[in-house]
């Protein structure tokens, strides 16, 4: 490659600035290229559409900006950054910062950052805008500029601090300004750019920004949240936030916009307890305490909402620390004492964990789980120090409380030792996190945080209307007395849950799911009063079950907020708001609640975006903690997204996986495990979603042989084919499916791994034996038929109904399922649509009367009897008839024989 020598000589000084530039960038690029003259101006990645609009219509300027491909960055001896140091900022200059010999200058008005970078030379100051200290510089210098020049520098000087209104701005920035105007700069020119009428789409969004735009409450601290979507670019959002601002006169603003795939942060705040540049950094973003914003890739706006919103829990709030979550004293261990003895200080203590301490210094964490699986494999006279874990975290006590959450439950280490100088002074366990996120939020609810959040304009929906047409009478009247006997008592009475989501998927669903904000036990009672039906109730849950004559069963909840004793653990109640209550529950979707009072019967209240995810078919959690608090969400997940065709949001499965990877899952009892598999079996076509569990790791979970390979997806295939026959031709018949496919996905284990697995999942006794015996007479009678197939004679027809009568219709059903014989499935078929329901035309009766002694002898005929009807031998009653005299006469004789031998 031939280069021009003097293009190279050019290319060795490069000024940059951040990534979206604006014009306090731009300006602060041109005031930068007057105390570089040899530098070269490229921009490190795309400009805010605002500035490119600008650059293009405006003939005034021929900046010469070079393109960044065009330089070789290898070449490059000095980087000079405005406007910016931090190194995920500066696009793809981050990858010249390894050179030995390259030389860095800055020049920048943003406040410090972990990930600043550092130069030879540094001119930092927090003022308005950067160009003002270059301004200064220039000014002291004695270096001219032009009116064109100062235009654009005032434009950057306007931009960053809110025409000179910012708290930000400081007297430097107005000397600039000013000694700007005296260079001639075009305020007509500025006024054009900066208050430029708002374009049609922005209209529109700024419309649908005060639409949207919710007051929250943080600590005590206002602020508001305003989101739309949008499927086009539309450029300068942040003037139609500073309009919204200006509109609502607020002093902290966050404005989430989705455009195309990403989704838009842009904070502005006037309050110095909100520092928006720190918001928006977790987003990856920067900008200034009262000025920033972020480009957030890979994440839904209401992902980005939530996250907002949790970002902001944590950073608007005198921060937490270790100290302050600890508990102390702490039960410790001694290294040198046995595991049989560790086990039973463990046990007397109730811990799952403890420190191991030599000399005041804690040298390892020994668990409950590692204990008892050693003792299991006779190792109880082993000393602990042999067996503790020795890699573990530690902390000091002013370490941030999220630190602290983020090693016990991100990195799943359930006990953490706080050491102050070498000595262990407490300890957080997950038990303490968990208090203390959940302190956290009863705090919130009782006024001081996100939960107070309020729509600024209210926007309700009324859907009575379309509740009617949906509803069968019966069901809608029993609503409205619902509300009815609500606003007798003067409590809210809504319709929540899966009953209202079916409702909006148009699914029948009558599971009628009722909140009383007020005493559910007392509603209950008070409806029974009035209307014929029974009632029960559960005091400890404050809950009651209403049963109605039409079988119809309604369960009333009393609102509240559930308090998790410990992660894995069954809820306890406290009553609490509808908001609260629907805060609890596991998806958006099933966040939906209807008022039923007469006033504002058939509102739609939607306070976590469930129509819009229900719309968007997509299933989300409503906080990160969402599946630790609960982890047989994880299955419900799974079970949703088949059941409705809908998808796990991504970071849902995100916060799924994380949930799984620490060990959440391992916390459930097996029961909890199994009433979910059971649901999920239960489902019209389970495969999907355990193709999902194994995809997710579960079914290793359940057991670590359980596998779903091609072979049983077939199966599983099989099985639904099979139960949609059945179900067709017999729609009475009872009979559980979940067993049915549970028989399926048991069948590669052996006999001593399926034991475990009923282990595992807590089965009783009745239903182990169901599953072990079930499947393992379906499998000898497969066997058994398989037989008769390899021999020439057909089976009778009694055969085949004696080899299957005695199974149950699981049972059955796994075989026709699992053979591959079409022979085989012909005589399962033949049974169920032949067989089954055969019967003798005699009874008892008949043949008491023909002269047959009661008592077993009958019970003998009648068989015989079925067999020869099965076998098509008697057709009519009166071939039953002789039947059964023959069968009778053969009897004495066979008698006379026995009493012959027995003299
Ligand atoms: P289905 O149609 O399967 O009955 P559903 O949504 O009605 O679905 P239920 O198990 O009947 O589910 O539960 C009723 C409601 O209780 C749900 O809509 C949900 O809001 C809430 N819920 C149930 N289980 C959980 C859970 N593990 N965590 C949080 N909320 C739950
Ligand atoms: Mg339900």
């Amino acid at each position: 490659m031939v280069n021009c020598p003097l293009l190279i000589e050019s290319l060795m000084e490069v000024i940059t600035t951040h990534i979206n530039a604006d014009f306090d960038s731009l300006a602060s690029m041109l005031a930068a290229k007057k105390l570089y003259p040899n530098a070269v101006l490229v921009f490190p990645g795309s400009q805010e559409r605002s500035l490119r609009d600008f650059f293009i219509r405006s003939t005034l300027y021929a900046f010469e900006v070079e393109r960044i491909k065009n330089i070789d960055l290898k070449e490059m001896k000095r980087l000079i950054l405005v406007d910016t140091r931090q190194i995920s900022r500066i696009g793809k200059f981050s990858e010249v910062l390894s050179k030995s010999d390259l030389e860095i200058h800055i020049y920048d008005h943003h406040p410090p950052s972990s990930e600043d970078l550092h130069g030879s030379v540094e001119v930092i100051s927090e003022v308005g805008a950067t160009v003002t200290l270059l301004l200064d510089i220039l000014q002291k210098k004695g270096m001219e500029i032009t009116p064109d020049e100062a235009t654009v520098m005032m434009l950057g000087i306007y931009e960053d601090t809110g025409n000179l209104t910012f708290p930000s701005t400081k007297e430097d920035d107005f000397k600039a300004a000013g000694y700007l105007i005296r260079k001639g700069a075009n305020l007509s020119i500025l006024s054009n750019v900066i208050t430029k009428e708002l374009t049609a789409e922005q209209v529109f969004l700024l419309n649908d920004l005060i639409q949207s735009a919710t007051r929250y409450n943080f600590h005590g601290i206002d602020l508001v949240i305003a989101q739309a979507s949008v499927d086009r670019y539309i450029g300068d959002i942040a003037v139609v936030v500073h309009k919204l601002k200006d509109i609502e006169n607020l002093d902290v603003l966050f404005v989430l916009v989705r455009m195309e795939d990403r989704v838009y942060l842009i904070g502005r705040s006037r309050l110095e307890e909100v520092n928006v540049s720190e918001i928006a950094s977790e987003f990856g973003g920067g900008g200034h305490p009262t000025a920033a914003s972020a480009t957030v890739k890979g994440m839904t706006l209401v992902e980005a909402q939530a996250r907002l919103v949790k970002t902001l829990t944590e950073f608007v709030k005198p921060k937490k620390v270790a100290r302050d979550a600890m508990i102390y004293p702490i039960k410790r261990i001694d290294p040198e004492i046995t595991l049989e003895e560790a086990g039973e200080i463990l046990a007397r203590y109730n811990l799952t964990i403890l420190p191991v301490v030599q000399n005041e210094k804690v040298i390892g964490l020994i668990s409950k789980q590692v204990v008892e699986k050693a003792v299991y494999h006779g190792l109880k006279t082993s000393l602990v120090k042999e067996y503790m874990t020795t890699e573990f975290a530690v902390v000091s006590p002013d370490t941030s409380f999220s630190r602290v959450q983020a090693i016990i439950i991100g990195q799943n280490q359930s006990l953490l030792p706080v050491i102050e100088k070498d000595r262990m002074i407490g300890a957080i366990s997950v038990g303490d996190v968990m208090r203390i996120l959940q302190e956290e939020m009863m705090k919130s609810e009782k006024g001081l945080s996100v939960f107070e959040s309020q729509p600024l304009y209210a926007r309700k929906k009324v859907i009575s209307q379309f509740m009617k047409e949906r509803f069968p009478e019966h069901i809608h009247n029993l609503l409205v007395e619902f509300g009815k006997v609500g606003d007798e008592l003067g409590y809210s009475v809504y319709a929540v849950g899966g009953f209202v989501r079916d409702l909006l998927l148009r699914m029948e669903n009558f599971d009628v799911d009722i909140v009383v904000e007020g005493d559910g036990i007392r509603f209950a009672e008070e409806f029974e009063k009035k209307f014929s039906c029974r009632i029960r109730t559960h005091k400890k849950f404050g809950t009651a079950i209403i049963l109605l004559p039409d079988k119809l069963k309604v369960d009333v909840a009393t609102a509240r907020w559930e308090v998790y004793d410990s992660p894995a653990a069954l809820p306890t109640v406290e009553s609490a708001s509808i908001k609260m209550d629907l805060y609890r529950r596991d998806f958006t979707m099933n966040t939906l609640a209807i008022q039923l009072n007469p006033k504002a019967f058939g509102e739609l209240i939607d306070f976590f975006g469930g129509v819009k995810d229900i719309k968007e078919k997509v299933i989300r959690v409503l906080h990160n903690l969402s599946f630790v608090e609960d982890p047989t969400r994880v299955f419900r997940a799974i079970r949703f997204e088949q059941r409705f065709g809908f998808q796990i949001g991504k970071h849902t499965q995100h916060l799924m996986k994380n949930a799984m990877m620490v060990g959440f899952l391992e916390r459930l009892s097996g029961g909890r495990i199994l009433s979910e598999l059971l649901l999920l079996l239960q489902e019209e076509a389970p495969l999907l979603a355990l193709k999902r569990m194994r995809d997710l790791n579960l079914l290793h979970f359940l057991h670590s042989n359980l596998k779903l390979n091609e072979q049983a997806e077939a199966f599983f295939e099989q099985i639904h084919h099979v139960i949609s026959w059945f179900d067709l031709l017999f729609l009475e018949e009872r009979y559980e499916r979940w067993l049915i496919y549970f028989y399926a996905l048991i069948d590669l284990l052996k006999e001593t791994e399926i034991e475990e697995l009923c282990q595992r999942l807590a089965m009783n006794d009745k239903l182990k034996k169901r599953v072990i015996e079930g499947k393992l007479h379906g499998d000898q009678a497969l066997f058994q038929i398989f037989s008769w197939i390899n021999t020439d004679r057909p089976p009778r027809r009694s055969e085949i109904y004696d080899v299957l009568n005695p199974l149950s219709t699981e049972s059955k059903l796994f075989m026709m399922a699992k053979t591959t014989q079409v022979t085989t499935r012909r005589y399962i078929s033949l049974y169920f649509t032949q067989m089954k329901d055969t019967k003798p035309l005699l009874r008892g009766t008949d043949l008491i009367q023909m002269g047959i002694k009661s008592g077993p002898f009958i019970k003998k005929m009648l068989k015989g009897l079925l067999k020869a009807r099965l076998d098509e031998q008697v057709m009519t009653r009166q071939d039953e008839v002789e039947y059964i005299s023959k069968a009778q006469g053969m009897e004495s004789w066979e008698e006379t024989i026995r009493y012959q031998k027995e003299d």
